[in-house]
């Protein structure tokens, strides 16, 4: 166990310290230009970064460095080249250049590209994007890039991500300016992801193609105790998982991801960890970097590390909380009521931004949180339902009704606003966490979009959230601009009143897991898209389309390209799980249950044979059953294997989609219940697989 955690503390990334001792004064002036600003980087200043970051790199063991990022795959990719250069007479020197840092020429070919690019152009290109500190990893020096195709397409998530970013500061600084604050010049998201997962045994896991394959299991009768004791949640940390999160801290915080909390999860097997926030784009990069290093060290510890929604039936699921706020470059966090009239009104009209941000673009959040894995928890009894809603709490709403009816400016029984002086209440925080149901909660100084699935990137809900966010406050300026500054408190409230008026339908406090809630969403006109195929055709609808093309998010093209990749990632991971399924039944689990029939049938015979009059109805009954369950079964992944065939023949994309959804989900989930039912009647040693009860309670 280390002692000094300052030190060892993002001991193994170029940070802003170590910039400054390595680069000379004017080379290091002009790169904080470029990472606060956002400005040009020129050759030589790339240059003289380079040669400080290979020799930094180089003096804490690298021989190798990587520009790495963040394609369409979910995962990230890398691909290494050593620093050596040959130097003559057999010789090698260390080398590392400005070009070299900046652009690397990765081929595309392989990555997915939604149709984008041509397939005789497979170049593609990263480039360096300097506002994330650049890390060393297992001796090689890891550059985040960006990644983009020949033409200038992003086929990453980085990419339209910093765009959002940029998108959104722009807009919310002429927002802020109109409200008369002129001390600002930026403003940044901030993200604080909290992480879910489970652990299991590793020599377990390798006995189970399901969780090999799939990342879940397809099948697993129930453990005699599941998770309805809640003794796991908080519970005391078992050593072994206590060891796993000693060492996985000391991983993450050498690279500078500032893992803050860890806890046991609901679930048995699973928990959580918690970083404190940083800026968007450096903390999607940590989370990736994270749930890499997660599995790492469970590798280390022979556990394995399963961030799937949904690994285990009838048990919990694991999701992301993707907590977002606003901050501006002199500090100030926009989502934080504050406590003077001109903090509040800045309060209200960036809260409103949201409000009407996330009611408009409900469908966007959606998608952004959708997938294979994150449908079987959406709408689960664990997970927000599939409908976006806004929970604001009782106190922030009263004061929004307040400024509806025109009371704003008056006392509110719930509110004790001082007449003329207009300061919001002071939020208790805890006050405004209690409902755990909400997809999109207000939690005192940020909001927390909770419906992420735990192996999703955030930089989805996050661009998503940026851009709608940019929009509502470019509407706002619109309305606003031509107002005197004398009349602005007026206008602002007149504004405030009708963005209430039209949003207000989004906001929900009750329970969102209730049915009523479904029935009333449905009343208010809000979306339910319940599943991936469900959702996705709305990428595509043109007022989406505008939105991300007005703000240079994403090309038409773009968008087309990632509907697709959406997509096709959907119509695999299924047919994958189909597939394996179909070959744990035939040559797994089909054997094991003829296997125990025949056995029990051998047994009862020689019963039969020693005692002529023994009562062997019992052994009849189950041996019935078995067969039943057998010929179930075979009957069963003939079909299924038929159903395969026919969505990996599907041309369209959406409809082989829709085909895995209602026709190979539907055929799995049949299959499960009945080797389920048949897991329960075969004794552990003659199954094929560990079950659920080792799996979760080793
Ligand atoms: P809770 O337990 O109520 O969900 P925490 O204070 O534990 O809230 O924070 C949860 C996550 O939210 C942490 O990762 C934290 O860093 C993050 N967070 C806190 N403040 C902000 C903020 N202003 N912007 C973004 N994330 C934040
Ligand atoms: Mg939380």
């Amino acid at each position: 166990m280390c002692k000094d955690i300052p030190a060892l503390f993002g001991s193994l990334i170029f940070s802003d310290k170590v910039m400054r001792s390595k680069l000379p004064k004017d080379m290091y002036k002009a790169l904080r230009k470029t990472i606060e600003n956002g400005t040009h980087l020129e050759l030589d200043v790339a240059n003289s970064v380079a040669v400080a970051m290979k020799e930094w790199a180089v003096e804490n063991g690298a021989t190798h460095y990587t520009h790495w990022f963040q394609p369409m795959t979910g995962f990230t990719a890398e691909k290494h080249d050593s620093f050596i250069s040959p130097s003559g007479e057999g010789e090698v020197i260390m080398d590392f250049s400005g070009k070299e840092l900046v652009k690397g020429e990765p081929d595309a070919s392989s990555f997915p590209s939604g149709g984008l690019r041509a397939t005789f152009e497979a170049r593609g290109y990263t480039a360096w994007d300097p506002t994330s500190p650049a890390f060393i990893k297992d001796k090689t020096l890891y550059i985040p890039t960006a990644f983009c195709s020949y033409s200038g397409e992003a086929l990453d998530k980085k990419t339209p991500l910093l765009r959002s970013m940029e998108a959104l500061s722009t807009q919310a600084v002429k927002v802020l300016k109109l409200l008369g604050n002129d001390t600002v010049s930026r403003v940044n998201t901030t993200i604080g992801p909290e992480q879910e997962y489970f652990l299991v045994d590793k020599d377990l896991y390798k006995q189970r193609k399901d969780l090999i394959f799939c990342g879940r299991t397809l099948f697993g009768a129930s453990a005699p105790k599941g998770q309805e004791m809640e003794d796991h949640y908080f519970g005391v940390l078992k050593p072994k998982v206590s060891a796993y999160m000693h060492d996985l801290d000391e991983e993450l915080w050498k690279v500078g991801i500032p893992a803050k909390t860890k806890h046991n999860e609901v679930a048995p097997a699973q928990h959580e960890l918690a970083p404190v926030f940083d800026t968007a784009n450096v903390a999607v990069d940590h989370n990736q970097l994270t749930m890499e290093i997660m599995k790492k060290v469970a590798d280390k510890h022979n556990m394995v590390c399963l961030l799937h929604e949904k690994p285990f039936e009838g048990i919990n699921g694991s999701g992301k909380h993707n907590n977002w706020s606003l901050i501006t470059n002199d500090g100030v966090n926009l989502l934080n009521p504050g406590s003077t009239p001109a903090q509040n009104i800045q309060f209200l009209v960036f809260l409103m931004a949201v409000i009407k941000a996330v009611d408009e673009y409900a469908d966007l959040m959606r998608i952004a949180a959708a997938g294979a894995g994150n449908d079987h928890r959406l709408g689960g009894n664990e997970a927000p339902p599939a409908i976006v809603s806004i929970f604001l709490g009782d106190e922030l709403t009263a004061v929004l009704e307040s400024i509806e009816k025109d009371e704003y400016f008056g006392k509110h029984e719930n509110v004790q606003l001082d007449t003329g002086a207009h300061v919001l209440p002071h939020f208790v925080k805890d006050n405004t966490d209690r409902n755990r149901t909400s997809p999109f909660a207000f939690t005192g100084n940020k909001f927390e979009f909770r419906m992420m699935g735990s192996s999703a990137s955030v930089a989805n809900p996050n661009l998503v959230l940026n851009t709608a966010v940019a929009e509502a406050l470019e509407q706002f300026y619109d309305e606003l601009k031509d107002t005197k500054p004398e009349d602005m408190e007026k206008a602002v409230h007149e504004l405030l009143k009708k963005a209430i008026l039209s949003h207000k339908k989004v906001i929900f406090n009750g329970n969102g897991y209730s049915e009523e809630w479904v029935e009333e969403a449905k009343k208010r006109g809000l979306y339910n898209l319940v599943s991936t195929p469900d959702c996705l055709p709305q990428f595509i609808a043109p007022k989406n389309v505008e939105l991300f093309t007005k703000h240079h998010i994403l090309t038409k093209e773009e968008i087309y390209s990632r509907y697709e990749i959406l997509l096709e990632n959907y119509v695999k991971t299924i047919i994958i799980e189909a597939k394996t399924m179909v070959e744990m039944l035939t040559k797994d689990f089909l054997p094991s249950v003829s296997a125990y029939a025949g056995e029990i049938s051998k047994n009862a015979a020689s019963t039969k044979a020693f005692l002529p009059d023994a009562d062997l109805s019992a052994e009849e009954t189950l041996v019935k059953t078995l067969a039943g369950a057998y010929s179930a079964l075979t009957e069963g992944t003939a079909q299924l294997k038929d159903a395969v065939e026919k969505a990996s023949s599907m041309e369209d994309m959406l409809e082989a989609a829709q085909f895995c959804r209602s026709e190979l989900l539907g055929k799995m989930e049949a299959l499960r219940l009945t080797a389920n039912q048949a897991e329960e009647l075969i004794p552990d040693s003659m199954l094929p697989y560990p079950t659920y009860d080792q799996l979760l309670f080793s």
